[in-house]
Formats: structure tokens, sequence, C-alpha cells
């Protein structure tokens, strides 16, 4: 790629470790999770510590060059790309990867934002703690990602999304200078919690390039069962007796309807239903607690009798190692990858209040039917947070393209229109991106998006900080 001289002069400023122009290498950046987009860009920007991107930042504010900052590229609505007229540069965090502090007295771990997930969890495990954010990405999402998203995962019902876990946070704003403010600490009002602003805003207000984030005492006791159950109803109800039963134990509560299961049995030949019997909904519950002296085991037991009893649940299996604990979740995590093997699927990222979940299910699944009778629903999800999966994978022999197409056109509408009328929302932990800037126009809280503006014009007033992404 040719590169405007401006950019050229602004490139040769940095340490040419960090500059890699070679499109063989950038090209594998570029395209989205989803392959629903491919960017381009005349440079990849790798830095190795955060006076490297204050070098970016400040040199791309004085040429007035856009930037997208990258973490694992996992974003499932195109946050992380560039646009395809190669105009922005892209900046990978993936070399700012090191664990700075980790204090198990203080409960509290600090990390450049380039960290893996999955590595930052075994950090926080080989000092006996647990880092609670955990998502089917982890391998591969960075947690500089993971604040920018806000990310949600498994075990938001007991610990919340990410921004409940900030301690302190470090960011590069968009004319090159820094905000630090990464003590670990549990309280601090001295001002504006302005840290807050960079939690969700999937790179447009600064690159976040250090976080301090809450621990908690590692479970000396977890409980995992896959139970079968009775119908979409029962859900809110089996939620309720599990959490009054268990006091703060239930980490997880995770809907898998039957479609979505089958969907994973045909993709994988390997992979079976823990079951002996078929069901239309299962739920996985995860209870755990750190202490050492209450009877979990006895507690959960105690629940799950009652359940049957009440017929809530025909059927259910506990999890009776580490291993077929990790089995029953990667039946919960592999769906998605089902969904690829299946032609792909239009995803609707949906959350409504707890206790309207089962209405909103039942309605879009007549919605659907009504429109396009045959379609594959695989609907899954974080239901303990009142936010499911509700996506729609093309039958056997349909034009995959056509079919996706299709429902994009007349269904999608319908269902962000429904959740719109229950009070919910058409992203519950995705975010905007690139890809629902039009949901956020149509659907977004009264005064909201001119809120954003101004809050976006006066920290970058130039757009500079992933432009065409999160402001419509
Ligand atoms: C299989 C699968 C399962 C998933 N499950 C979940 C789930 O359960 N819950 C959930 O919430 N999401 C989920 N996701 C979506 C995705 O993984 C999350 O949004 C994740 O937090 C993104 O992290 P990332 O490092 O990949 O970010 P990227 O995709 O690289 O970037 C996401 C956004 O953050 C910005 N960004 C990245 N790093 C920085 C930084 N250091 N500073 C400023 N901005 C930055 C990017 O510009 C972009 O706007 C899933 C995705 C997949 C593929």
């Amino acid at each position: 790629m040719v590169l405007p001289l401006h950019v050229d002069s602004m490139l040769l400023k940095l340490p040419a470790e960090v500059v890699t122009r070679d499109q063989d290498i950038i090209s594998s950046y570029l395209t989205d999770f989803r392959r629903q987009y491919v960017g381009a860009t005349a440079a990849l920007l790798r830095p190795r510590n955060t006076a490297e991107v204050q070098a970016i930042i400040r040199a791309c504010a004085e040429h007035k060059i856009g930037v997208v900052p990258q973490g694992g590229n996992t974003s499932y609505c195109t946050a992380a790309t560039p646009s395809a007229d190669g105009q922005e540069l892209l900046v990978s965090l993936e070399r700012m990867n090191k664990v700075r502090e980790l204090d198990p007295k203080n409960l509290s771990v600090t990390a450049d934002a380039g960290v893996i997930l999955s590595d930052l969890q075994q950090a926080a495990d080989a000092a006996g703690l647990l880092l609670p954010l955990a998502l089917g990405s982890q391998q591969s999402c960075r947690i500089g990602g993971n604040l920018s998203t806000n990310a949600g995962g498994i075990n938001v019902i007991r610990y919340g999304m990410a921004r409940d876990l900030v301690l302190g946070l470090e960011a590069v704003l968009p004319d090159g200078s820094l905000f630090r403010e990464l003590n670990p600490l549990r309280k601090n009002n001295s001002g504006y919690d302005v840290k807050q602003l960079f939690i969700g805003a999937e790179g447009t207000l600064g690159i976040i390039t250090s976080v301090s984030l809450k621990l908690v005492r590692k479970p000396r006791q977890t409980i995992t069962a896959f139970l079968a159950v009775r119908d979409i109803a029962s859900l809110v109800t089996i939620l309720d007796a599990a959490q009054t039963q268990s006091g703060e134990a239930i980490t997880s509560f995770e809907y898998i309807s039957g479609t979505s299961l089958q969907l994973l049995l045909n993709a994988d030949g390997r992979l079976r239903n823990p079951l002996e019997h078929e069901s239309a909904h299962y739920v996985i519950l995860e209870a755990a607690t750190a202490s050492p002296i209450l009877n979990l085991e006895e507690c959960i037991s105690a629940l799950l009798a009652e359940l049957f009893e009440s017929g809530l649940i025909s059927d259910g299996t506990i999890a009776a190692s580490e291993l077929q604990r990790a089995v029953l979740w990667h039946l919960r995590e592999n769906i998605p990858e089902a969904e690829i093997y299946h032609g792909g699927s239009v995803k609707h990222d949906i959350a409504v209040r707890t206790s309207r979940l089962a209405e909103f299910i039942e309605s879009a699944c007549q919605l659907v039917h009504s429109y396009r009778r045959g379609s594959i629903l695989s609907v899954y999800g974080h239901v303990g947070d009142g936010n499911v999966h509700f996506n729609i994978v093309p039958p056997e022999g349909t034009d995959k393209a056509i079919f996706k197409r299709g429902v994009e056109e007349d269904i999608s509408p319908e269902i962000y229109r429904l959740a719109f009328e229950m009070g919910g929302t058409f992203s519950a932990e995705y975010g905007i991106g690139r890809t629902k800037l039009n949901l956020l126009q149509r659907y977004g809280a009264d005064g909201k998006i001119a809120l954003m503006k101004r809050i976006k014009t006066a920290i970058d007033p130039h757009n500079l900080l992933n432009p065409g992404k999160v402001i419509p």
C-alpha cells in the first residue's frame, strides 16, 4: 500500500520495532471475528509499553490520523477493525502483556492492557485467587478489550460486568497525554470517577494501557449441575429458588435450548448429551463458595430434590470432577462454533428484565416462525442476567447468505422492536462497534447520543480514536 506522505513521515518518527508495514503480516489483523468486514491499513503499530503508545498517539494527533485500538479482535460487532479505505492506523496491544503486580492481601492485580484474559486468570489462580471475569473467548481476548467492551460472560450474576471489577485504570488520551489512576483502591472519591468513561467506550475515548482489577478468594467448593428444565417459564422460578436457598453462592445460571445443544452435537460427533433423555430446555447452574465450613453440596442437593419434586426439572447431573465440569461448560461455550459449522447465524444479543425473559423468548420464537417457518432457533445465554443470545441459523438446503440477509431485513428489526417495547436492549454485552450504529440511533435512551457526542467532542475533538464506531 502506498503511504500518503504525511503518514510516511509520521511513521519514521516512531521506533522501527513498533511499526509493521508488511501487508502479509498485517492482513491477519484486518478481518473481524465474524468474517463480515475486511479493513485496510498502511501500518500496524505494536507498542511495547505506555510510553510507546503515547508516542504513537502524539504523532497521529499531530498529523490528524485516525487510530483503531485492537486487543484480541474477538468483537462480535466489528469494533476493532479499521475502515476499508486504509486511512486509519491499527494499534495492537498484544505486546503489552505483562502482569505488573499481584497483591494477594489487597485481592488485586495490575496488568498491561494486552494480557490475554485466560493468562490473567491463571496468574490469579497461581496466587490462590480468582479473577471472576470469564467468557467464551477468554483464550484470545485481552483485558484492555474486555474493559473497552465492558464484557459480561458467565459470572455476571454474582460478580457483575467487567466494569464492576475495575479498581484503577491507565489510558492514553487522543492528544497523547496520560490519564493514570491505577492504585488498586476500593474507596476513592477524589473527584469524578473518570476511569469509568473508558470502560465500554470501545476505544473511542482513549487507549487503555493498564488496569487494576479486583480478585476474590478462590472457591473451595464448586458445584456444577446440568439440568433439564420443564419450560422457559420455569427458568426464573428455578433461579429464584436457587438464589433463595444458597444465599450468594450462585455464580452462573446459563440457558441452553435443546436446539442449540443439538447443533453442537451435530457439529462435533465426539460430544454427547450428559442426560439420558433429550429436553427442549437445559440450564447450567453453578454455585461456589470460598468457605471451607458451609456445606454447599447439601444445600444444592436439597435444592435439586425440591426442583424435581415440584416438576420444574425432569433430569439433571452434577459434575463429579473438574474434568466433568469442563465438559459441561464446553457444551455451553462451543455453541457459537456450532452455529458457524451450520453456516453461521444472525445474532441478537438481547437483555430484558429477568422477570420478562420467558415472555420475550416465547414471543420472539412465535415471531420468527410466523415469518419463516423452519428457521432454526439457537437460543442460549446468560439468562440469570436477563441476557439471551437469540440466534437464527439457516435451515439445511437453503442458500445461507440469502437466508441470513432475508432474516436481517424482515425478522431482526421485529426482534429489536419487541425487546425495546418490553423495556429491553438490543445490545446486552457485545457493544455497538460498527454494526449496531443504526440500532443505537433507533433505540438509544433519550438524550444519550447527544450526551455521548458532547463527551466525545470534549475528549477527542478531531475524532481520531476509533472513528466510525459507537457514535452514529
Ligand atoms: C466465542 C466468543 C464468545 C464470546 N462471549 C462473550 C461473552 O460471554 N460476553 C461478552 O461480553 N462478550 C463475549 N464475546 C465478545 C468479545 O469476546 C468481547 O467483547 C471481548 O471483551 C473483546 O475483547 P478483545 O480483546 O477481543 O477486544 P477487541 O475485539 O480487540 O476490541 C473490542 C473493542 O475494544 C477496543 N479496544 C481493544 N483494546 C483496547 C484498549 N487497550 N484500549 C482501548 N480500546 C480497546 C477496540 O477498538 C474495539 O472497539 C465473545 C466473543 C466470542 C468470539
